[in-house]
């Protein structure tokens, strides 16, 4: 902030200390009960190992950190996260915590609203999972007993979460983009019997994006009921530098049954913040309960009545509605100029990767992931020869990721690879900071001496 480099953020602390002073003067009113504690240097001691023990992490918050889905939360949400601790409301009911309520029914509609629901039923929850658990269970209350189908690439909690309510589950296959492939699911609702059918908007391995338009079809013919997993990708139709295919999925989220997102992933929270979204609000039915010794001191419905989850962090609200405050979620905005910068990022390598002889690109990101394989004879090779680069990669401190994904979504023909395994761990990248884009060059320079380095080792064993 001040010019000097650091890696950790601190400058902004002193910005807590103020407000928290503001949030103490509300509550002036009352008789002094608080004191410093009288262990600080104890509490001291404790937090210094804390900080030795979290230094065996990799850097996630560094731009050098180019591999999983994981970053640090914008300093607002967390500076806004720890001032409600001192407070710590339960968005369980509005006793609970009044202003963290009304705060993530404020922050939750300004997602509905990004997504075009003026309307809408939601809230927030412990993460994807819960999300899509609650996205499920009112399909299967909708479609007792009807399966559910979602591309081989959903993300695997959409099979394990239909065991835990009992629904049948079937996966379907995907073209080689990673993209469900619409013929192969317009087979299967010829059979019969789907009640639900997930589309994933952002792949967890690639960042794919199932077409909505031919799925929204296929619901006027077969009446299934539609859920967006957009856990990863859900903000992205901020973004205008999307692909045609993938803007016109965008351009038609509003028309799904319910929608899945995680503030978690891309929307700068800390983690415990995903949200539900249901288009029609009349399903707040099937949360009923009567609890006895929850709270009347209101008529409005509480949200921890629509909610299968009960005592949930208020923190999470105030940290996501003053992101939200800071960076609303508009086209044009600064936060879609961060994804903007993400894409770019993505972009960026993906050209990279295609102009080098010795790699060869997945299709080409639709998002801001990017998956490719060192070029080999065999399959097998490229895998053993992904892990080598992974690995050396990382001894230089650039930190990528592998995936398995099938081999068929490589161009093996074109390039040369005979294909013997079905699939093939390749690298992957999640260029999830905005600062990937200006990072890339060294991004660049550190991956051409990792595959030097994995290639020298690979011909010298081979010969
Ligand atoms: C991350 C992710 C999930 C799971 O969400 P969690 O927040 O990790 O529980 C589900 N679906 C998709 C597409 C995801 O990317």
């Amino acid at each position: 902030m001040n010019g000097s480099s650091f890696h950790l953020e601190k400058g902004s602390l002193r910005l807590l200390a103020a407000a928290l002073e503001k949030l103490d003067e509300g509550f002036a009113f009352l008789p002094p009960s608080g004191e410093s504690p009288a262990t600080v240097q104890e509490i001291e001691n404790v937090l210094n190992e804390v900080a030795e023990r979290l230094h065996d992490n990799f850097p996630y918050f560094h731009p050098l950190y180019a591999g999983q889905m994981l970053k640090p939360p914008h300093p607002v949400a967390r500076l806004a996260y720890a001032l409600a601790l001192w407070i710590n409301p339960n968005n369980h009911a509005l006793d609970g915590g009044r202003a963290s309520s009304a705060m993530e029914k404020e922050a939750v509609a300004q997602i509905a609203g990004m997504f075009g629901w003026p309307k809408h039923l939601g809230h927030l929850t412990s993460g994807g999972t819960m999300a899509n658990l609650e996205a499920l269970w009112v399909a299967g209350e909708l479609r007792p007993g009807a399966k559910v189908v979602a591309s081989e690439q959903a993300h695997y909690t959409h099979r394990r979460v239909s065991g835990v309510l009992k629904l049948p589950f079937e996966s379907i296959p995907c073209d080689r983009a990673g993209r469900m492939d619409v013929d192969a699911l317009r087979r299967r609702l010829e059979q019969g019997g789907v009640g639900t059918v997930v589309a994933t908007i952002g792949t967890t391995a690639m960042g794919a994006v199932d077409p909505l338009p031919p799925l929204l079809d296929l619901r006027e013919r077969y009446g299934f009921r539609l859920h967006a997993d957009a856990a990863y990708g859900g903000y992205f139709g901020l973004v205008d530098s999307l692909r045609e295919e993938s803007r016109q999925t965008y351009d038609r989220m509003s028309e799904v049954d319910s929608i899945v997102i995680d503030p978690h992933k891309h929307g700068l929270q800390p983690y415990g913040c995903g949200c539900v979204l249901f288009r029609d609000p009349a399903v707040g039915r099937f949360y009923k309960h009567d609890s006895p010794y929850t709270y009347f001191t209101s008529q409005e419905l509480h949200l921890g009545e629509l909610s299968l989850e009960c005592s949930r962090p208020g923190a999470g609200a105030v940290a996501l509605w003053a992101t939200q405050k800071l960076l609303p979620l508009v086209k044009g905005g600064e936060f879609a100029g961060m994804l903007t910068a993400t894409r770019a990022a993505a972009l960026a390598l993906y050209e990279r990767l295609c102009a080098d002889r010795r790699f060869i690109a997945a299709s080409p990101p639709e998002l801001d992931i990017v998956v490719w394989a060192p070029r080999a004879g065999r399959v097998s090779e490229a895998s053993e020869l992904a892990r080598r680069i992974f690995a050396e990669a990382a001894l230089r401190n650039l930190h990528l990721a592998l995936a398995e994904l099938p081999a068929r979504f490589f161009d093996l023909a074109a390039a040369g690879v005979e294909r013997d395994r079905e699939t093939i761990t390749c690298l992957r990248s999640v260029l999830m900071k905005p600062e990937h884009r200006e990072w890339l060059d060294r991004i660049w320079v550190i991956l051409d001496a990792a595959a030097r380095a994995a290639f020298a080792e690979h011909t010298t064993k081979s010969v």
